[in-house]
């Protein structure tokens, strides 16, 4: 009974699909390229398209999965456009405030700065709050824990309260990411030799997600197997965006933001730790190629951050660097996200959530995982 519950959604989703599950069922499990060949000619054109299909994932578009990839990127819709990807004026932080005062209006009290240590579990095996690195105590009937699984079983959960089976289940966990972030400050505008705006002044392609080195697909397949050889790709697939375009906020006049997404670059290379000097040859081979499309980018650079995927482990937790805490792999999804044995929010300790993109429907700015844990505890708390 309990198990026909769980698949009840899937039931749902695939009478709302109807005659098109066995479309559905080809992207979701298909190398993107096999759908692509189907639907476009241009070599530019589905190189472009591929790029979203590999994006923060360790695969190449002739993957199986890739489709899935692509389909998670464009699922989503901003005020009923579909697909429509959008920025926050403020950055992303301004999300978070919105969120936070929304909460705070409703009587929450929010702690940052604030590092939990440790998952408290009472003798009866229930979680009972946390206790912070400074050891404070908080108790509570329930801890919601949007770390990364690993973080969440592995850091801050007592691993007596878990099974070695569950613990190695844990370990299994695919957190393999290609990311290397790179921030940028410019002093003007970039110019495009693809669509000159001499005049400085922005045009319709600067408030767009710019995708650079990718007039084939078979750029993108060798920059991928150079990163699984453990080197970062010679040409690496860029994805640019200029925020600032859009919102002045971010940047003084004339000044503007550019944040590259890159990849693939591997966690070690060559089996060694990055340096200091690895992080900056990387980014300036990428801006090498940014000189090509815009020349009198190098000179416009006025600040730069480089976050390699250890640096995205250190400073935000996420384990791997793996943008949505663990690959969207066909193994990782649905049924099976983070694990097969928690796939519902719930975990083996009781009163213990995960609430994060671990589990479903995984990575990306959309609070679905947040709001289904929070349905999750609301029904558990019910039954009490
Ligand atoms: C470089 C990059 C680019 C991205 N681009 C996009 C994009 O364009 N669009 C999109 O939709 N998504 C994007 N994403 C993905 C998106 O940011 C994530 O999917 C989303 O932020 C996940 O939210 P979350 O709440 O699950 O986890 P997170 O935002 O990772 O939050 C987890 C929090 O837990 C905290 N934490 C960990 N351990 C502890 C501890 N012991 N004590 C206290 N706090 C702890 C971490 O510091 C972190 O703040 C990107 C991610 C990255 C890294």
């Amino acid at each position: 009974m309990a198990a026909a519950k769980t698949l009840m959604p899937i039931v749902r989703c695939g009478l709302t699909l109807g005659t098109n599950i066995p479309d559905f069922y080809e992207i979701v499990t298909a190398p993107i390229m096999k759908i692509l060949n189907q639907w476009f000619e241009s070599e530019p054109l589905k190189a472009t398209l591929a790029t979203d299909a590999v994006i923060g994932a360790m695969t190449s578009p002739s993957n199986p999965g890739s489709g899935y990839v692509l389909l998670h990127h464009v699922m989503g819709e901003i005020e009923e456009e579909k697909g429509a990807w959008g920025y926050v004026e403020g950055g992303m932080g301004g999300l978070s405030q919105a969120v936070a005062s929304s909460a705070r209006s409703h009587g929450v009290d929010i702690f940052t700065e604030k590092d939990v240590g440790q998952v408290l579990v009472g003798s009866d095996g229930a979680a009972k709050g946390v206790v912070l690195k400074d050891g404070t105590e908080i108790h509570s009937k329930v801890v919601l824990s949007n770390a990364t699984p690993y973080v969440t079983f592995k850091d801050l959960t007592p691993q007596t309260a878990l099974s070695p089976e569950f613990i190695k289940a844990v370990d299994q966990i695919d957190y393999t990411s290609p990311v290397t972030k790179i921030n940028v400050a410019l002093d003007r505008l970039p110019n495009f030799l693809a669509a000159p705006t001499p005049d400085g002044k922005p045009g319709p392609h600067h408030q767009c997600s710019i995708h650079l080195n990718c007039d084939s697909v078979d750029a993108l397949e060798t920059a991928y197997k150079e990163a699984m050889n453990g080197r970062p790709s010679a040409k690496p697939m860029l994805e640019m965006t200029i925020p600032s375009v859009l919102d002045p906020t971010l940047a003084p006049p004339g000044g503007h933001v550019v944040s590259f997404f890159t990849q693939f670059t591997p966690y070690h290379i060559e089996g060694r730790e990055w340096t200091d000097q690895d992080r900056e040859a990387y980014a300036d081979n990428v801006f090498d190629w940014v000189e090509r499309y815009a020349p009198g980018f190098k000179q416009s650079v006025v600040g730069r951050d480089i976050l390699a995927p250890p640096d995205l482990e250190r400073i935000f937790g996420l384990t791997g660097g793996n943008i949505f805490h663990g690959s969207m792999s066909l193994d990782q999804l649905y049924l099976a996200r983070p694990l097969t044995s928690v796939s519902n929010y719930r975990s083996p300790v009781k009163g213990l959530y995960l609430c994060g993109s671990g589990s479903h429907p995984g990575g990306g700015v959309m609070g679905a995982p947040g709001c289904n844990a929070a349905l999750t505890v609301m029904a558990d708390l019910k039954r009490q």
